[in-house]
């Protein structure tokens, strides 16, 4: 009987934007010692959130929680002005460890903010950050989080209108959402260049490629991750069974059933180990072939914030 495979995607896993958010609130902890607060999740995984609870960081929802002069963490996903500025009214010493391509977005929102266009924002309703880049011109952006809600729009100047994106949508499905917005608004400009980003795209892109030759796509992410959720739905949309896994336990025996391929993948802010415990499961039950499947070489790494750059080698002050 041939054996039962695993096809491990490459790209997989932690992006750099992840990678910087989670080396901040570890440097931040190691030089400046408990407490340090992180405004919401640092990124969408559960297990990493409660590693670095364990070591010492204090998860809140709101500024309001941090006593005034604490020192807070603000998460990938990026905040709001506003809440840069309830920050600086208690007089928090702020890290901001948004990521840079979400910053980018941020900074495009201001750009077409002032030049006075209207702004579609396509994203995902109360996703911390689609919140806040709404919040960077929360009077002139609208969200658009489906093809069917662009014929409802309206804008006192349809010839000035601009988009932006969340950085980890489906490809596809913007795709279709930005071509009905050009219909509606033959004038629209968008970005120079797309908002999704490196890891989004090159994630997607791995599904894509295994699709046909896998029986089964299994994706380690917790359940509130964007990224990892759009990969299921680009592996469901090519026909290919496929489930969203915080960890090996969330395995279902029948979904291996009649499997004798299955594909593995992990969202960007899931790590490494939750992705060899998968394997290290499927290999007990008989899928002995590994294989690891590389559609393109990822090699980008992001600058930490100076504060943490010029301490990150010296001794700890506390
Ligand atoms: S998924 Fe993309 S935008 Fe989000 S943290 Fe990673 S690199 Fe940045």
């Amino acid at each position: 009987m041939a054996s039962k495979r695993i096809l491990l995607l490459k790209p997989r896993g932690f992006c750099a934007g992840v990678v910087r958010a989670i080396d901040i609130v570890n440097i931040a902890l190691e030089c400046y010692g408990p407490p340090i607060y992180v405004r919401k999740e640092i990124v969408h995984n559960s297990p990493v959130v409660a590693d670095l609870a364990r070591r010492g960081a204090i998860f809140v929802d709101s500024v309001d929680e941090v006593p005034p002069g604490g020192r807070i963490i603000f998460s990938a996903h990026g905040v709001s002005p506003e809440v840069r500025q309830q920050a600086t009214a208690r007089k928090l010493r702020v890290i901001d460890a948004t990521c840079p391509l979400v910053t980018k977005v941020h900074l495009e929102a201001v750009r077409f903010a002032r030049l006075g266009y209207s702004i579609i924002l396509i994203g995902h309703k109360d996703h911390d950050e689609v919140i806040g880049t709404l919040g960077e011109a929360p009077g002139q952006t609208r969200l658009v989080s489906t093809e069917e809600e662009v014929a409802g729009l309206s804008f006192p100047d349809p010839s000035r209108v601009a988009y932006l994106t969340q950085t980890t949508l489906s490809l596809d499905e913007t795709r279709g959402i930005i071509a009905a917005l050009r219909v509606k608004f033959p004038n629209i400009v968008g970005p120079p260049a797309q908002d999704i980003c490196y890891a989004t795209e090159n994630r997607q892109l791995a599904v894509k490629t295994v699709a046909s030759i896998c029986d089964l796509l299994l994706v380690v992410g917790s359940a509130n991750s964007s990224n990892s959720n759009r990969l299921v739905e680009v592996a469901r949309n090519k026909g290919l069974p496929s489930y969203l896994i915080e960890d090996q336990q969330a395995i279902a025996m029948t979904w291996l059933e009649g499997s004798r391929t299955v594909g593995v993948t992990a969202g960007a802010s899931a790590p490494e180990y939750l992705v060899q415990h998968v394997l290290d499961f499927l290999r007990a039950q008989g899928f002995d072939c590994l294989e690891e499947v590389e559609t393109i070489a990822e090699d980008v790494r992001f600058a930490l914030p100076p504060e943490l750059e010029a301490r990150s080698g010296a001794t700890v002050q506390l």
